[in-house]
C-alpha cells in the first residue's frame, strides 16, 4: 500500500524559484478559482498554483518536482466532468496552463496550426477561421476549455461524426515529462510511420502522463454553408432510422445529429421564456440537423431534398432560414444542458452504445430507472450519430443529500448494467477521472490493466503526475 507523504511547505515555497514573475500562487484568495470546476460538484484546494509561462518553465518546474517527489495535476479551464483536474485532498499542486496560450502558427497549406496548450479552444478556432480554415472541435465549453486539456480527454462535440476526435485532429505533440524531459513530437505531417505513434498515448491520458504543452493540429476548409433544421419524431427509433439515411443521403456533408428528447426541450421551456414550444406540437423525441459545405453545392436544396425524402418517418420540422435562425436552435440544446440540473446536483453519464443498438439502449435503460427510481427525472440527449448518449438523472426538488447520493449510485449502476448488456462503454467522452473510476476497474480486461499499468510506470515511474486519476493510487505494479 501506497501512504501518500504529505508535501512540506517548504518545497513548494522553493517552487517560486523556477517560476519568476508571480508564477506561483500560495494566497487563499488566489487559489479560490482553481479550487472549484465547471459543475460545481468536485473541489480541491491546492497546495499552491504553479503557472509556467514558458516550456522552459515548465520544465524546470517539472524536475524540481520530480526530485522532490511533489504531486501535480495539470489544470486547464476546468469544464472536465469526471473530477480529474481539481487537486486530490491529500495535496497536489495545480499547474495551470493559462499562461502557456500563444498561437505559434496557423499555416492554410498545411491545414495545420500550432497551439499552446493553455489556449482557450474557442481563440484556437477563431485564429483558424481568420485564415478561412475550421478547427473542428466544437461544444459547450468551447468558450473556457483548454486546447490541453481537449487533448488530456479526447474531447469529442457536435462535428465527430464527420471530422472525428481530438485523436483523430493531433498530428504532434509536445509534451513536457513527469522528470522534466522535453518530448518535442510537434510535427504536421500527415503521413508518419517511424515506429510507436507515442502522441496517441498521452491523447486522452487525462494528465497522468505528460504535461501536453502544445499541439499541432489539424484543420479543414472553413464550410460557407451551414443550414440546420430541428425536426419532430415518434421516438428514438425514429431517430436512428432518420440517422441511417441522413448518413446516406447527405454523406459527409453532415455534420450534427443530435437527439433530444422531449424532457430536454420542456427543461429549456422552463427555463428560457423567450423559448417557446419550437414545434407545431410536442413530440417525444427531437433531432437537430446540422449539414455544411462549401460553396459549389445547392446545400439548402440538398436539406431540402432529404427532409421531403423522409416524411414518411419526420413528424414536423422546421428548417432555419438564416445563420442566426440555425443558432436560435442550438440554443434549446444548450439551455438544456446548462440548466438541467436547476443549479443543484445530477448524476451525468456519458456512455455509448453500437448505433445499431442505441435505440434498444434507451428504451430499456429509461424502462429499469422509470420501474425502480419513478420520483427521478431522467434527461437524455446526445451526439446519436456516434452512438453517444447522455442519460442523466436529476433528483426530485428537496432531497436530502444522502438520498441523492444513494439515487446516483443506484441509477448509475441500473444504466451501466444495461451498457455492459449492449456491449457498451461507460465513458464515450468524458474519461475516468476520479467520477468514473471503480466502474472502469472493475470492468477493464486484466491484460489491458497490466499494460495500462505498465505505461504508467514508464512516463511517471515516482507517480507524481495526477496520481489516482484512471488507475488507482496504490502501489505502482497493483493499480486495483
Ligand atoms: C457544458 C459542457 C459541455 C461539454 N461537452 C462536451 C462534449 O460535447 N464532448 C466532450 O468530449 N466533452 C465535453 N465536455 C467535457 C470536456 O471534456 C471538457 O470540456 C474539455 O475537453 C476539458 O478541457 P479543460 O481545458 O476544461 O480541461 P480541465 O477540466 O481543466 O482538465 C481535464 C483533464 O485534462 C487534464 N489536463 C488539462 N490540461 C492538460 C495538459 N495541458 N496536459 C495534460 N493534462 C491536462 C486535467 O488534469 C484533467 O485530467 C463538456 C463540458 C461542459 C462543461
Amino acid at each position: 500500500m501506497n501512504v501518500v507523504q504529505p508535501t512540506p511547505a517548504s518545497l513548494i515555497a522553493a517552487l517560486a524559484g523556477v517560476l519568476p514573475n508571480g508564477g506561483l500562487l500560495t494566497a487563499d484568495a488566489d487559489l479560490a478559482r482553481y479550487s472549484r470546476d465547471w459543475s460545481g460538484d468536485h473541489f480541491g484546494r491546492p497546495l499552491a498554483v504553479a503557472r509556467p509561462a514558458s516550456v522552459e518553465e515548465m520544465s524546470a518546474l517539472m524536475r524540481r518536482c520530480h526530485e522532490e517527489r511533489i504531486p501535480v495535476v495539470p489544470q486547464g479551464g476546468l469544464t472536465g466532468l469526471v473530477g480529474a483536474a481539481v487537486a486530490a485532498d491529500s495535496g497536489e499542486v495545480v499547474i495551470s496552463l493559462e499562461r502557456l496560450n500563444t498561437i505559434r502558427s496557423v499555416s492554410p497549406i498545411d491545414f495545420a496550426m500550432v497551439v499552446e496548450a493553455g489556449c482557450i479552444l474557442e481563440d484556437a478556432k477563431r485564429a483558424a477561421e481568420a485564415h478561412d480554415c475550421l478547427l473542428p472541435i466544437t461544444f459547450g465549453a468551447q468558450g473556457s476549455c483548454r486546447i490541453g486539456g481537449n487533448v488530456a480527454t479526447n474531447a469529442g462535440g457536435f462535428n465527430v461524426l464527420r471530422y472525428g476526435m481530438t485523436r483523430d485532429l493531433v498530428l504532434g505533440l509536445e509534451v513536457v515529462l513527469a522528470d522534466g524531459r522535453i518530448w518535442n513530437g510537434l510535427k504536421v505531417l500527415r503521413k508518419d510511420n517511424r515506429g510507436y505513434d507515442l502522441k496517441q498515448v498521452i491523447i486522452g491520458s487525462e494528465g497522468t502522463l505528460g504535461i501536453v504543452t502544445a499541439a499541432a493540429l489539424k484543420l479543414y476548409p472553413k464550410p460557407t454553408q451551414v443550414e440546420t433544421a430541428l425536426v419532430g419524431l415518434r421516438s428514438v427509433e425514429d431517430a436512428m432510422a432518420l440517422y441511417a439515411r441522413a448518413r446516406r443521403d447527405c454523406s459527409d456533408l453532415l455534420t450534427a445529429f443530435e437527439l433530444i428528447l422531449r424532457q430536454g426541450i420542456e427543461i429549456t421551456m422552463r427555463e428560457a421564456a423567450d423559448f417557446p414550444e419550437p414545434l407545431t406540437r410536442a413530440y417525444p423525441a427531437y433531432v437537430l440537423i446540422e449539414v455544411s459545405s462549401g460553396g459549389l453545392i445547392d446545400l439548402s436544396a440538398m436539406l431540402l431534398g432529404f427532409l421531403g425524402g423522409v416524411s414518411d418517418i419526420v413528424e414536423d420540422g422546421v428548417v432555419a432560414s438564416t445563420r442566426a435562425q440555425g443558432e436560435r436552435l442550438w440554443r434549446y440544446r444548450e439551455i438544456m444542458v446548462e440548466r438541467q440540473g436547476r443549479g443543484g446536483r445530477y448524476l451525468r453519464t456519458d456512455v455509448s452504445v453500437p448505433i445499431s443498438k442505441l435505440a434498444d439502449f434507451v428504451t430499456e435503460a429509461l424502462a429499469a430507472l422509470e420501474q425502480t427510481r419513478p420520483d427521478a427525472l431522467a434527461v437524455t440527449y446526445g451526439h446519436v450519430g456516434d452512438g453517444n448518449i447522455h442519460l442523466n438523472v436529476v433528483p426530485p426538488e428537496g432531497m436530502a443529500s444522502e438520498a441523492i447520493e444513494q439515487l446516483f449510485e443506484e441509477a448509475e449502476e441500473q444504466i451501466f448494467a444495461v451498457v455492459d448488456r449492449y456491449g457498451g462503454s461507460i465513458s464515450a467522452e468524458h474519461g475516468i477521472g476520479r467520477v468514473k473510476q471503480k466502474a472502469f476497474l472493475e470492468r477493464i480486461d486484466p491484460v489491458a490493466l497490466d499494460l495500462a499499468a505498465g505505461i504508467k510506470e514508464a512516463f511517471d515511474p515516482r507517480r507524481i503526475l495526477s496520481n489516482g486519476r484512471i488507475l488507482a493510487s496504490k502501489s505502482s505494479l497493483d493499480y486495483r
